[in-house]
């Protein structure tokens, strides 16, 4: 299959993403992940995209449909994939659309996951991830591990993300409103959106999900 999934900042994207994936044995793309992984590693690209990340807006539409599509052209995605933060704004949606038509597919289903504003920014102010494992996604209040900094499934460190500030985190969410939620209804003329709440135990936000996704494929 191939998904998009769509929804605010803190509404568990990363964390569905990872299960959804492994569930249906296709890979997670992540733009998020990409940059951050090319920041760490101090390349070029990395160092272009920091500073609109820091500021919580959008990294230029030229560097991040670029990379998405190099990700999308390798092999492990050839049947599908699960695209997380990508697209997040109606030009990237058509550049997307483009390359599903070179490649003659098409996508099957837009999972648009729905969570009220002020859960949101209770669930960034606590976020922390592991930083080997982007999908291992803990919570101090929430989901606490059980050793404080570690992660419970690797051992690997957690760590706030930098956007994650509370500051920034309102940034993000005016640009999700401005830019990202128009592709919802541009993809809604296309019959591709189910949407679903986000809201309860992580575990019953997946199978919610894993319904809608197997009512859209049938
Ligand atoms: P995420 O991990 O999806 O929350 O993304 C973190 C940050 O990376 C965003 O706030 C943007 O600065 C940048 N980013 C991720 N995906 C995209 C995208 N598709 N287009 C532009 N910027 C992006």
């Amino acid at each position: 299959m191939r998904i998009v999934l769509v929804g605010p900042p803190g509404a568990g994207k990363g964390t569905q993403a990872a299960y959804l994936a492994e569930n249906l044995a296709i890979p997670h793309i992540s733009t998020g992940d990409l940059f951050r992984a090319n920041i760490s590693q101090g390349t070029p690209l990395g160092l272009e995209a920091k500073s609109y990340m820091d500021a919580g807006n959008l990294v230029p539409d030229e560097v991040t449909i670029g990379m998405a599509r190099d990700r999308m052209n390798q092999a492990d995605a050839a049947n599908g994939f699960l695209l997380d933060g990508f697209p997040r704004n109606v030009s990237q949606a058509e550049a997307l659309d483009e390359a599903l038509k070179d490649d003659s597919v098409q996508l099957d289903a837009v999972l648009d996951l729905e969570v009220p504003e002020d859960e949101v920014v209770k669930r960034i102010a606590g976020r922390r991830i592991c930083r080997k494992d982007s999908g291992h996604v803990f919570h101090v209040a929430y989901n606490p591990p059980k050793q404080e900094g570690v992660c419970d499934v690797c051992g690997g460190e957690l760590y706030q993300r930098d956007d994650d500030r509370e500051d920034t985190v309102r940034n993000r969410l005016e640009v999700y409103h401005t830019q990202t939620e128009p592709i919802i209804d541009y993809y809604r003329a296309q019959g591709l959106v189910t949407t679903i709440s986000a809201m309860g135990k992580v575990q019953d936000v997946t199978a919610r999900a894993m319904a809608a996704l197997e009512r859209e494929a049938a």
